[in-house]
């Protein structure tokens, strides 16, 4: 289980993320939700070690996530919205370098545990491929192999429809939602309503670096009156953000 609790951050004394607090288990998925500038990629990077919170706590397995381990790749696994391949090398060394470079597995087996998963994401053929002769749904899965090669406890989506077609959407919330199903502890920042409504998850609505609600999805879905933010957002009517009327 995660455990985030009270996490807050500034930059430039502007307050970005206000005491966020909340839990995922392992097979769920918690859909961070909101319009642009409310703090969910802050709350990710966070996560990724990418930025420092200013206080608040991140608990895994009744544990605190040390923040100074540095290559916490094993523990988060980070899909960015723009994938951020390595672009000088083979997809199929995509997986293997980090394998290689982070655990003390011998190539062979990483080739082997690449391969597996280039099969699995429909991958193998382009395995000798770079990232650039691939679409941006292959570039995606990649991304998500690479990630997944580290059996990290915890995979975080950065943005995932937004570099991709949106005929792509239910395809990657299918992606998601097997990475639950296969226990990862799942985080999923965007602004897609449309993705949103395809992940069965618990939804958290930020707004100003606040969660104002949340909600799981099947909860919602059969009573949407009860969460108006919410329903409110997802039908396309939020505003007033950053005190802008700011529709995405
Ligand atoms: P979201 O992902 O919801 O769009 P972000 O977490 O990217 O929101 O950003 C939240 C706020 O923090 C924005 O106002 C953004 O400009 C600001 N911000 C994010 N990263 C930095 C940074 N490294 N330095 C200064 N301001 C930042
Ligand atoms: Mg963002």
């Amino acid at each position: 289980m995660l455990k985030i609790n009270k996490l807050c951050k500034k930059f430039n004394g502007k307050i970005v993320l206000d005491s966020i607090s909340l839990n995922v288990k392992p097979g769920t998925i918690a859909v961070l939700l909101g319009p642009s500038g409310v703090g969910k990629s802050t709350l990710l990077r966070i996560l990724n070690n990418l930025e420092i919170p200013d206080s608040g706590t991140i608990m895994l397995d009744g544990q605190a996530l040390d923040l100074k381990i540095v290559n916490r790749s094993h523990i988060v696994g980070m899909v960015f919205q723009q994938f951020n391949l390595f672009e000088n090398l083979t997809v199929e060394d995509n997986i293997i370098l980090p394998l290689e470079k982070t655990t003390n597995i011998s190539h062979e087996e990483a080739v082997k545990i690449a391969r597996l998963l280039l099969e699995h994401y429909g991958l193998a053929d382009k395995a000798s491929s770079y990232p650039a002769s691939l679409s941006g749904g292959q570039k995606q899965r990649l991304a998500i192999a690479r990630a997944v090669a580290l059996k990290p406890k915890i995979i975080c989506f950065d943005e995932p429809t937004s570099a991709l077609d949106p005929l792509l959407t239910n395809h990657v919330a299918a992606s998601i939602q097997e990475l639950a199903h296969k226990q990862f502890i799942v985080l999923v920042a965007t602004h897609d309503t449309t993705l949103a409504q395809r992940l069965q998850s618990t939804i958290y609505l930020m707004k100003s670096g606040s969660i104002i609600a949340s909600v799981d999805s099947k909860d919602f879905y059969t009573n949407r009156a009860n969460y108006p933010e919410v329903d409110q957002f997802l039908a396309g009517f939020a505003q007033e953000v950053d005190g802008k009327n700011n529709l995405r």
